[in-house]
């Protein structure tokens, strides 16, 4: 049965008062908050003005505000100073960000990166097109039969040369949990390597505690955490950010202008040029404001649960096979006699949203299956309904099987 706790947090969430989707699709993007959107409204009717350049009420007002919510960000992920948090686009960006930068300031030709064979194209297809320019070897952590990084060959494929170690703290393809605590604290026998971890599956699902994970660079987009989309988060260690470069230049990121000479700003500044998106900040910080007032480890609690019926209720259905593993949110399966396509189409005339294909995870996916998967992910706003419903619609799909 649905939580109390559970309706309580999905009347949070305006979509459902509009729509009669399934929705089973949060790990491409989660619903935003009733305090988010009121956030972004609030801004755009009351609040609006730049930030860090003008010096009238608004926009000091809101220097301040937006620098408090950067604390706040810092605070929530265990950070100790609010340098630590730099604002991006997205995950995209801010994986981009990290790659380029330490191309140019830290990795030298011959150079090894270790990428997980699972990453999301975000890490996978920058990593490879860096390791192209740059001239540095790309190696990859093979997989277990759990669906996580194997350890004992992370291990044995560090060499004098690994400068970078890139993975993500839970895969988009298969929603299983890596032994990313592990990981680090092998990788950090090394003090040349720097780990990278994608955290965009993670950081709604998961405690993170970068001073607890010393993970040199962490990153999400806020949209994944109940917030809006067009802001991503970059977290690290001062010591590795400030090996980054400027991604962008412009307004903000500068100090000293002359025709010629440019002193640049401090961190994190100089790697945020350009107006920023205010408003999709304030909606982060008030998302955040209502993760605090409700009982999140509840409510991760029924998720687990949910997740725990789902997976036993697909699994008693015989042209279904479930990559299990460890999962949080998310899990995939394929369905033998029917391609993933078809699949896709019966289910959305079903009004099911999930996710079918390669999730942006091409060569795993391809490796796991070559017609792709089928991923559905919940939340904890999801009800046991919805889960019932997926699973007879997943049923009545025999009749078109080969
Ligand atoms: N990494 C992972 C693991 C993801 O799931 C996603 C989103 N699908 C991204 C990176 C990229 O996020 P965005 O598209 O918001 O930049």
């Amino acid at each position: 049965q649905t939580s109390q706790l559970a309706l309580d947090f999905r009347r949070n969430f305006p979509y459902f008062n509009n729509s009669d989707v399934c929705y089973l699709d949060n790990a491409a993007t989660t619903h935003i908050c009733q305090p988010a959107l009121n956030a972004i409204n609030h801004y755009y009717q009351f609040e609006h003005a730049t930030v860090h350049r003008s010096n009238h009420t608004s926009a000091t007002h809101n220097t301040n505000k937006f620098e408090q919510c950067r604390m706040q960000v810092a605070q929530h992920f265990g950070l100790a100073d609010k340098k630590q948090v730099i604002w991006t686009k997205g995950a995209t960006e801010a994986a981009n960000i990290i790659a380029k930068g330490l191309c140019q300031n830290y990795l030298d030709e011959g150079d090894e990166v270790l990428l997980s064979e699972a990453e999301h194209h975000a890490h996978h297809v920058t990593w490879v097109e860096m390791a192209k320019q740059y001239k540095l070897k790309l190696v990859f952590i093979p997989y277990n039969e759990n669906l996580q990084i194997d350890l004992v060959a992370l291990q044995n494929l560090i060499s004098a040369k690994t400068k970078v170690i890139a993975i993500s703290h839970v895969s988009n393809a298969t929603g299983v949990i890596q032994p990313i605590e592990q990981a680090i604290k092998i990788s950090k026998q090394f003090q040349h390597i720097k780990v990278v971890v994608d955290g965009s599956q993670a950081v709604n699902h998961l405690t993170v505690d970068m001073a607890e994970l010393n993970a040199d660079f962490y990153f999400f987009s806020a949209h994944k955490m109940y917030s809006g989309t067009g802001l991503g988060v970059l977290l690290g260690q001062l010591n590795s950010l400030t090996l980054l470069s400027a991604p962008l230049y412009g307004g903000e990121m500068v100090r000293k202008v002359d025709y010629s000479n440019i002193e640049y700003n401090q961190l994190p500044f100089y790697l945020e040029a350009g107006t920023p998106n205010i408003a999709a900040v304030h909606a982060f910080s008030a998302t955040l404001n209502f993760l605090s007032s409700v009982d999140t480890a509840a409510l991760h609690q029924y998720q687990h649960q949910l997740m725990c019926y789902l997976k036993a209720q697909l699994q008693t259905i015989p042209f279904v096979q479930l990559l299990n593993g460890d999962q949080v949110s998310a899990t995939s399966f394929v369905i033998s006699g029917l391609h993933t396509a078809d699949a896709a189409e019966l289910l959305s005339q079903m009004k099911i949203a999930i996710r079918t294909g390669f999730h942006c995870a091409m060569p795993f996916v391809t490796k796991l299956a070559n017609q792709g998967t089928l991923r559905v992910s919940i939340a904890p706003y999801n009800t046991v309904e919805e889960i019932d419903y997926f699973v007879q619609s997943i049923q009545k799909l025999e009749t078109f099987l080969d």
